[in-house]
């Protein structure tokens, strides 16, 4: 079998250790110079749209596809969706779960997208501390004058002066985070509705320190892929495709 995984999370890397002795390719977007590399053969950069990658399914004789992106990247996850279609390859997203079952779930602001985001931290007031990705922060351009807190995993090329970079990647604990809210004064925290447990950390930070959270709601799923939470049942998936 030869299984192609779109990666760029953790449950993807996961998922390429589990298939260990099967052909696994693992395939990156590119976006991070140094990235964290998944056992397996690894192919980095786009493809071209639906086409390229239905045209590298067959080139590479894929037998299964697991779209293990990241749940906000909706964009890869259509092109997988029309591309095993087209070539009959079986496929399946993993998408780890929301926080919406979060135990401080009730506690935060849940928006639906980056502006709402920035309205609502706006009306909180206080420093805010952007923790949604770089993809996201030209949503967030009108705050080039105050002093935002920004983490993100490659340094910024154009951040306003005003603004903090902190350049890190999961996983965090619980103690640093709070440390870290502590010393910079953080007001709001920002985050996407990520799920899982590598960022988690941040969000029991925010409710031990009294920071308020601002959420952002998971885009809706592009269909035609059928989804799974866990690993394990990517690897029966895959099992059961072979
Ligand atoms: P996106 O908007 O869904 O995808 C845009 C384009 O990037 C795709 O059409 C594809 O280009 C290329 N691409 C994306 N993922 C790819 C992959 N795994 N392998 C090869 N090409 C890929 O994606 P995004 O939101 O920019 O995310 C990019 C990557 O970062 C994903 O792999 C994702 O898992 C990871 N990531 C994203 C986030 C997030 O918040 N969005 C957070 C953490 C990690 P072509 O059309 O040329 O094939």
């Amino acid at each position: 079998m030869t299984i192609l995984i779109l990666g760029g999370t953790a449950e993807a890397r996961a998922l390429a250790a589990a298939l260990d002795g099967e052909r696994v390719i693992s395939s990156l977007a590119g976006r991070v110079s140094n990235p964290r590399l998944p056992s397996g053969e690894v192919r980095i950069g786009g493809f071209g749209g639906a086409a390229g990658l239905a045209a590298y399914l067959e080139e590479q004789n894929i037998s299964a596809l697991v779209d293990a992106t990241h749940p906000f990247a909706v964009g890869i996850t259509a092109n997988a969706a029309t591309a095993a279609e087209v070539q009959g390859v079986p496929a399946i997203r993993l998408a780890r779960p929301g926080w919406a079952d979060h135990p401080y779930a009730d506690s935060w602001v849940w928006v639906p997208d980056l502006d709402a985001a920035r309205d609502a931290a706006e009306r909180i007031g206080g420093r805010p501390f952007l923790t949604t990705g770089r993809q996201s922060l030209p949503s967030f351009a009108l705050w080039r004058d105050r002093p935002v807190l920004v983490r993100v995993v490659e340094p910024l090329t154009d951040a306003p002066e005003a603004w903090t970079v902190i350049l890190d990647r999961g996983p965090y604990d619980d103690a640093q985070e709070r440390e870290l809210l502590r010393d910079h004064a953080v007001g709001v925290l920002l985050t996407k509705d990520s799920g899982g447990s590598y960022t988690a950390a941040k969000l029991s930070a925010a409710r031990a320190t009294r920071v308020p959270v601002v959420v952002v709601q998971r885009p809706s799923v592009p269909s035609g892929l059928p989804e799974v939470a866990s690993v394990a049942e990517a690897v029966n998936f895959v099992r059961s495709a072979g």
